[in-house]
């Protein structure tokens, strides 16, 4: 039995029926996928959730051409980052870090000060971090505030809708804490990290939309796998086994998954695993939205089609939004499928600024339009707009998660049979979350 239809409990369900259980998959809505779903623009289907996939690792891209589906790639399109009055170049970072600072200084984000501290970082001795560290402290460590602020921020503010200062670098950014431990991570990143090339792209899709991948998983296990509409409201223990809760019906189940986000599976666990509940309920929610807007590319090919992939914002601006990607400059499909419109997205909405995200649909649109007209000159309407909310969306891997993680796990691990996984853990992107459906499985199916 899996708990939640979304992309991490799709994959357990896969996993175990391999294993020959016989599944069963209960999710909440009236629909599989989670973070992954379609939606209509001006008569095009779209991503309104997630986009893309990363492509270097193996998990989402290897799952996809299991099921038969074959990948795209993002153009070359690059992406800008709106800040101190213009669009400049996103210069080569691990996650906001420079990793060239000539031509950090050239792209024109950070001011002459900022410049001249981070190009320091080189000079500095490693940095002694016996424990976790935030992705933005360790930054600012080693390059200065600046780079924080104007690098880090909406970069990680693009992945986890979270806060530099509160993120924690051994759960997000292994990577770079561990380049920081040893020395300089311009010196030794410069070298590790390959840009994103034709040959080895970072990022994948699929042609249509990422939304597709759950639904294949669906067909894949058989339609009657998956019953949609059913909420589980408790799961308790039995001599054979667990029974699940739906309301109207108690299921029996060998083995239990819960493929849910922390606060569903804190409530799920209260009983069975009292202390994996308590855990997770400290681990925090952004909530985000996604606005989809179409352009006649008449009106707005001039403003927005210019060889930019869309920009970022950093909070330190006072913006409303804090991304657009320009969809139909990013993936050749979405300018295929919209025409003559051009395809667009906004993303509104970190931690800690639910703010701005308790006005009307319309009120999103005309900020992101405000915004965009800001940043771009766009002076184009729109010829259609949707809203897409994503309330408690992304979980927020606080300083200590990892440490976390290992508790819920081990408190989940004292009942045989049962077992955790989805973006709470291991990371939120859709590969990180296959592999925690994977370990799951794993874990209870031996
Ligand atoms: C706007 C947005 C954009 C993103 N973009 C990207 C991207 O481009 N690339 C990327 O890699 N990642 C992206 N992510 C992150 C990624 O999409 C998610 O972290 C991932 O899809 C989460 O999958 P999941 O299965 O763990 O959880 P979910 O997708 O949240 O699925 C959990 C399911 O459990 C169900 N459920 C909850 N409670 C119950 C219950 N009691 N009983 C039954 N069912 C229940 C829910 O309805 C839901 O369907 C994005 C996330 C958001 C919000």
């Amino acid at each position: 039995m899996v708990v939640g239809g979304g992309i991490s409990g799709l994959t357990a369900a896969r996993d175990l029926a391999q294993r020959g259980y016989d599944v069963l998959v209960l999710e909440a809505t009236d629909r599989v996928g989670g973070k992954l779903r379609r939606g209509e623009i001006a008569g095009v289907t779209v991503d309104v959730g997630a986009e893309a996939m990363v492509n270097r690792r193996p998990e989402a891209v290897g799952l996809a051409a299991e099921l038969g589906i074959e990948v795209v790639h993002p153009t070359t399109a690059t992406s800008r980052v709106w800040t101190r009055g213009g669009l400049h170049p996103l210069p080569r970072t691990l996650m906001g870090a420079p990793l060239d600072l000539d031509q950090l200084a050239a792209s024109g984000v950070l001011s002459e000060e900022g410049i001249a501290r981070a190009r320091q970082e080189p000079g500095l001795a490693a940095t002694d971090v016996a424990g976790d560290i935030s992705v933005g402290d360790l930054v600012e460590q080693r390059y200065g505030a600046e780079v924080t602020d104007r690098l880090v921020e909406p970069l990680l503010g693009g992945v986890y809708a979270g806060r530099a200062r509160a993120i924690s670098a051994e759960a997000a950014m292994p990577q770079l804490l561990a380049l920081a431990r040893r020395g300089s991570i311009t010196t030794q990143g410069a070298a590790l990290s390959s840009p994103s090339t034709a040959e080895s792209p970072v990022f994948a899709g699929i042609e249509g939309g990422m939304w597709q991948l759950p639904e294949r998983l669906v067909d894949d296990l058989g339609g009657r796998v998956v019953r949609t509409g059913v909420t589980v409201r408790g799961v308790r223990r039995t001599d054979a086994g667990f029974e699940v809760d739906t309301g109207e019906a108690l299921e029996a189940a060998a083995v239990v998954v819960l493929a849910t986000p922390a606060a569903p599976t804190a409530r799920l666990l209260a009983d069975l695993a009292p202390a994996a509940a308590g855990e997770l309920t400290a681990i925090d929610y952004a909530s985000t939205a996604v606005v989809t807007l179409a352009f006649r590319a008449s009106d707005a090919a001039a403003a927005l089609d210019t060889g930019a992939s869309g920009f970022l914002v950093p909070p330190v601006d006072g913006r409303r939004i804090k991304a657009s990607t320009f969809s139909f400059a990013k993936w050749d499909w979405v300018r295929r499928a919209g025409g003559d419109l051009l395809l667009l997205r906004t993303s509104l909405g970190r931690i800690g600024e639910e703010q701005t995200l308790q006005v009307p649909d319309e009120e999103l649109v005309t900020a992101s339009l405000a915004d965009l007209a800001d940043a771009t000159g766009l002076t184009a309407t729109p010829v259609d707009a949707v809203v897409q909310r994503w309330g408690g969306g992304l979980p927020q891997y606080a300083v200590g998660h990892l440490d976390r993680v290992a508790r819920i796990r081990a408190a989940v691990a004292t009942v045989p049979g049962l077992a955790v996984c989805g973006a709470a853990y291991d990371g939120v992107g859709i590969a990180a979350c296959i592999a925690s459906a994977h370990r799951a499985v794993a874990d209870v199916a031996g």
